[in-house]
């Protein structure tokens, strides 16, 4: 058994084999030595690493620099789940270099993708995903952004919240409830709310795109809240047709999802190797923590729960790269169980540490506070449920 065993299994190709094991090297080489203190400037020197060593090129297709022809959703779950069991921030810096830039790679104009992609790639510029509004979460269709058809340009105005990379990206996938000349939404009247989002690939130095307010977090990544007074966009910044955004918004989190779902597993895989580690050093009682019969149906429960997780998660990214079908149910499937299963895990390794378990800087404290948020953000773990319950009782 070695640390990647669990992707010999025919979910995957040599190739997703051979990138783990380069990534998982690359991390042990380089990630020891970033400094951690400053979130955003850990967040930038990690995006310039990633880029510099390459691994950025899973994020976009082969045609702007990417790896691959087209998104691959094995490689980005192998990329996920290798850098997230090293560092929670280096997933983060990777994630949304993905997640910021799978709308402008699935529906973007040729000058945007060309602009955007191979920057992203190369790590040169940074990108965010601004779906989330204030009074719209989990209920997306409830957005208020708008954005205006001015004849040779769009005028966007509103707020975007929540917006990780917000106050250090270069480039934001917005979506907003798109009005024509007239100021009525595209859709036409009593269309469906969500028939008139349309998504925009905004550079952040519009002018008029305002950074509202910095947003801190139990596990610290660069996040904000964006306002957006009179903010001039460019014609061919429209990703896709107007009223389209909201379907694409979802294929990207159709997605991202499984990535996610990678990102609590390898969350998971750290604290039960931290546990493992733990309970065979910690003497008590005359024997060590592992020798009880309680740690070892712990230990067995939490092993079972992490690999229950991956082969919903590997499926996911299977399904949608080698058999080419839609996997809003099998995604949504693996990002609640991967995340609720990885927050048991990490509670169970985090108990066993005793005391050290919390204390501040150990590594269960901080992948206690890291998986929390997986949990809430790409759509919550209830909102998942709704997806697979309506999809099987649609079915
Ligand atoms: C760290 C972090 C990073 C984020 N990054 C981004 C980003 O980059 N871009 C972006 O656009 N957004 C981002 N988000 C926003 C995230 O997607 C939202 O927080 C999420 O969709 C939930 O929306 P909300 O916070 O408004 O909660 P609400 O929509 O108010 O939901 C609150 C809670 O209600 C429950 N709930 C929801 N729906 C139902 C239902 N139908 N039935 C019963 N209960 C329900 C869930 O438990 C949910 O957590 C991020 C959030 C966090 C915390």
């Amino acid at each position: 058994m070695t640390r990647l065993t669990h992707l010999d299994i025919p979910f995957f190709d040599d190739l997703h084999r051979e990138q783990a094991a380069a990534l998982d090297a690359w991390c042990a080489e380089h990630l020891q030595h970033v400094d951690h203190t400053d979130t955003d400037a850990a967040c930038r020197r990690l995006v310039t690493m990633l880029g510099e060593g390459g691994h950025l090129r899973w994020c976009v297709p082969a045609a702007h620099g990417g790896a691959l022809p087209a998104l691959d959703s094995r490689a980005l779950v192998v990329a996920r789940e290798t850098l997230a069991r090293h560092d929670g921030l280096a997933d983060f810096a990777f994630a949304m270099q993905g997640l910021g830039t799978g709308a402008i790679t699935l529906a973007g104009s040729p000058q945007v993708q060309a602009e955007v992609l191979p920057r992203v790639a190369r790590g040169e510029w940074i990108s965010a995903f601004a779906l989330s509004e204030p009074q719209a979460g989990s209920d997306v269709a409830a957005m208020s952004c708008t954005v205006r058809d001015e004849g040779d340009h769009w005028v966007l105005n509103g707020e975007k919240t929540w917006i990780s990379n917000g106050g250090i990206a270069d480039v934001f996938t917005v979506f907003a409830r798109t009005l024509n000349g007239e100021g009525q939404p595209v859709g036409g009247p009593g269309s469906k709310p969500t028939a008139s989002i349309s998504g925009f690939a905004v550079r952040a130095d519009t002018p008029g795109l305002e950074i509202a307010e910095r947003i801190q977090v139990i596990a610290p990544h660069p996040l904000a809240r964006l306002r957006f007074v009179n903010c001039l966009i460019p014609k061919d910044s429209l990703l896709g047709a107007p009223g389209e955004g909201f379907k694409l918004a979802m294929r990207t989190l159709d997605i991202f999802r499984a990535s996610v779902a990678a990102a609590a597993l390898g969350f998971a895989r750290r604290a039960l190797d931290e546990a493992i580690a733990h309970a065979k050093a910690r003497h008590m009682f005359g024997q060590t923590l592992a020798d009880f019969q309680l740690t070892q149906a712990a230990i067995g429960e939490m092993a079972s729960a992490v690999d229950a997780a991956s082969l919903l998660t590997y499926r996911a990214a299977w399904l949608r790269d080698v058999k080419a079908v839609r996997t809003t149910r099998e995604a949504a499937m693996a990002k609640m169980t991967a995340t609720e299963n990885a927050q048991r895990v990490i509670d169970r390794a985090l108990q066993m540490h005793g005391g050290l378990g919390v204390k501040v800087g150990s590594t269960v404290e901080s992948l206690y506070r890291e998986i929390r948020a997986l949990r809430i953000y790409e759509g919550a773990t209830e909102v998942q449920q709704l997806i697979v319950g309506r999809d099987v009782l649609g079915a």
